[in-house]
């Protein structure tokens, strides 16, 4: 049979993680971290599974959940959401995306992508029926050309990705960004799909911006977000997707039918916990910067260049001043020799220009990342 998806093969993370684990490397590739969320969420979670919580959720989630995500979007972002018909919990941000992007685009939609782009949106425009158009970050700082976006939309543009704070790279949209892409979407008519799960990890005093809070972005964006992100839980798929009610009712028609629901224990302990420290998420930024700093300061005697790190926990280490091969190629390589595996930056492209970059997670114990940059040092 003819692959519907043919240039797709198993992800860079879950190659990256098996090398690792064959050859017994610090895992810095795959972003999860490796502690455990607060007692307080495990001990909800428990309790919700002891209490009953084991069968369907609604379809959209539980309402004490969405009412905790409506005050928390009132109090960090400043905006209201309605919460019965603007949000949604799906099974992870991947599943979201992946249904609004099922809802909107349609056989011959072209769907702006910026390069070096997460592996999940492609494959969905193009299991959609669409095209993905891509438009590259300007280098070094992987900055947003919106002359070079709009330049790239036809009359089949229907859509627009964007993820800020952005990964791979850790860079994140500055409020003019958010402008220009208000100013384009309104004038060209687009629905915009916005990733930002790393929405609490941003750093050195920058703020996060959501589309939510701009009107003309509001009436015509899906924003996506992870708890796996927020609560250090990427092992429970759980997240939720805020759009205005008429897209929001498209989304529910897919997401129905792909997954039907979360998983409910999840989505109780999380309004639990939510509604017991609702300033939990405001400590994350704190948190993965000193991680972000420990890291890097260990790494000050190393032949890389540092890439900063806006957001995200991810770190970009330019390896130009030590050797010329391809990313893919020293990434193995310095994965089975010196022990760190990473992820390379040129796979998030669909043409890569001259990069010498290489992504690191470091949402990882103080000693794991400790350890990892001594060998790094070594390379
Ligand atoms: N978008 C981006 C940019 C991500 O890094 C991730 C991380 N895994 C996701 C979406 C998916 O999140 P989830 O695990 O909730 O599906
Ligand atoms: N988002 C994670 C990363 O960027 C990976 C999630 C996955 O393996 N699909 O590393």
């Amino acid at each position: 049979m003819a692959s519907k998806l043919p240039r797709v093969g198993t992800t860079i993370f879950t190659r990256m993680s098996a090398l690792a684990a064959d050859t017994g490397a610090i895992n810095l590739s795959q972003g999860y971290p490796d502690f455990d969320p607060p007692q307080a969420l495990l001990d909800a979670l428990a309790r919700a599974v002891r209490e009953g919580h084991n069968q369907y959720a609604p379809m959209t989630g539980l309402p004490a959940l969405r009412e905790q995500l409506a005050a928390q979007l009132q109090h960090h972002r400043g905006v209201r959401v309605e919460p019965d018909a603007e949000i949604t919990v799906v099974p992870g941000a991947t599943e979201g995306i992946f249904c609004a992007v099922m809802a909107c685009v349609r056989p011959g939609d072209e769907v702006i992508v910026l390069d070096p782009c997460y592996d999940s949106y492609e494959p969905a425009i193009e299991l959609a029926g669409g095209r993905a158009v891509h438009v590259p970050l300007t280098l070094p700082d992987f900055r947003v050309d919106w002359q070079r976006v709009e330049d790239a939309i036809t009359p089949r543009t229907r859509m627009l990705m964007i993820n800020s704070p952005h990964n791979p790279t850790g860079s994140a949209l500055y409020r003019e960004d958010l402008e220009q892409l208000a100013t384009l979407a309104e004038r060209h008519d687009l629905l915009v799909c916005s990733d930002e799960v790393y929405e609490h990890l941003v750093y050195d005093a920058r703020e996060h911006h959501s589309v939510l809070q701009w009107p003309a972005l509001r009436e015509r964006a899906f924003a996506h977000f992870s708890f796996g992100k927020t609560f250090s839980v990427t092992g429970w798929k759980t997240g939720y997707c805020v759009a205005p009610p008429a897209l929001t009712a498209e989304l529910r028609k897919v997401h129905q039918f792909v997954a039907f629901v979360a998983v409910t224990p999840v989505q109780q302990a999380i309004a639990e916990f939510l509604a017991a420290e609702p300033d939990y998420p405001a400590t994350l930024a704190a948190f993965y910067q000193r991680k972000r700093d420990l890291f890097n300061d260990a790494l000050a005697a190393s032949r890389f260049t540092l890439v900063p790190s806006a957001g995200t926990y991810f770190q970009l280490l330019d390896y130009g001043a030590i050797d010329q091969r391809p990313d893919s190629e020293l990434c193995e390589r310095w994965t089975r020799e010196h022990g760190v595996a990473s992820i390379p930056v040129s796979v998030f492209y669909q043409q890569a220009p001259e990069l010498r970059l290489l992504r690191f997670c470091f949402a990882k114990s103080d000693a794991t990342l400790l350890r990892a940059a001594e060998l790094l040092c070594k390379i």
